[in-house]
């Protein structure tokens, strides 16, 4: 098992089949955890909203994910 890099913080890593480290992903609201952990075929579409935001530096508060 490799762990990769956090893309939402410069020394995080993450697991596999996860999306951020663990704290990142704690950082993130209760509301954009819901909708990134549903597991369905608009999973893919919110993952990149997820690393959209991140890219463009909006903190981890402010993260909003389409339900
Ligand atoms: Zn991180």
């Amino acid at each position: 098992m490799t762990h990769t890099r956090c893309p939402g913080c410069p020394d995080g890593t993450k697991g596999p089949g996860k999306y951020l480290c663990h704290g990142c992903w704690t950082g993130l609201t209760m509301a954009a955890r819901r909708a990134l952990k549903r597991r369905d075929r608009q999973a893919i579409d919110r993952l990149q909203e997820l690393y959209r935001q991140l890219g463009a530096n909006v903190p981890l508060t402010k993260i909003t994910i389409t339900p």
